[in-house]
């Protein structure tokens, strides 16, 4: 269960058809409940949305984020997850990122699960996953995608980039207290030292690292400033800056 992006979504007419007559600007994001006909479940939409962004940006990681997404001044649609054309029953997208939309260079496309819905959604097999992440979590792994992607800088790392969003998520996750993740590929709770994880994992990924630090130098001191257990991030600039 990860986030995908697809290089050509088929949705587009969609959006723009079904567009709902309300939407709230907050920060950089527009959140616009596109194909919700019901203007109670469009308000709740929103609302859980905005509660959302609130929430993470109550943390470092968070701030780190929308700060840095807000510094490029452009615009980022956030509407209700569209399920991608190739997303099948056991590695459905809990959310993705696209950066193609005339007047929205990247959009995000995610709604918030919870309980009945989100059980739904793992197809009453939620026992299955090793992990299941909270909403905050997914929209934090998302915004890692979107700040790569109004810096310019999307896709330099390649496959990597799941990784990099994968560790920010994972700093947030231990800012709310919740344990890391091993990987992109293993999305199994981190049990036992984190911090000899975290290490762990900086070795691992060095070279990822680096570069994030490098392309997008301020974001990434902002983000080691997380007082968690899991930071490479901190541990490469402790030692390089
Ligand atoms: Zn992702």
């Amino acid at each position: 269960m990860g986030c995908f992006i697809p290089p050509l979504i088929g949705h587009a007419e969609h959006l723009f058809e079904q567009a709902a007559s309300t939407q709230m600007v907050v920060g950089p994001f527009t959140v616009r409940p596109d194909g919700i006909k019901d203007d109670h479940a469009a308000r709740q939409y929103i609302g859980q949305v905005v509660g959302i962004i609130r929430m993470i940006e109550t943390t470092v990681t968070g701030k780190a984020l929308v700060g840095a997404i807000q510094g490029y001044k452009r615009p980022v649609l956030i509407f209700p997850l569209v399920k991608a054309d190739d997303d099948d029953e056991d590695n459905a997208a809990f959310a993705w990122v696209d950066r193609r939309m005339g007047l929205f260079p990247v959009v995000m496309s995610f709604s918030p699960l919870f309980g009945q819905r989100l059980r739904e959604f793992l197809g009453g097999n939620e026992q299955d996953f090793d992990r299941v992440f909270a909403p905050q979590e997914v929209i934090v792994h998302e915004l890692a995608h979107v700040a790569r992607a109004v810096s310019g800088n999307f896709g330099r790392l390649g496959d990597d980039e799941e990784e990099l969003a994968t560790m920010v998520a994972n700093m947030f996750s231990g800012e709310i207290g919740r344990p890391p993740v091993k990987s992109y590929d293993d999305e199994s709770n981190v049990t036992g030292d984190v911090a000899a994880f975290s290490r762990a994992y900086y070795k691992a990924n060095y070279d990822m690292i680096e570069a994030f630090c490098k392309q997008n130098r301020e974001l990434a001191i902002d983000l080691s400033h997380a007082k968690v257990a899991f930071n490479p991030l901190r541990q490469y600039i402790d030692e390089n800056f």
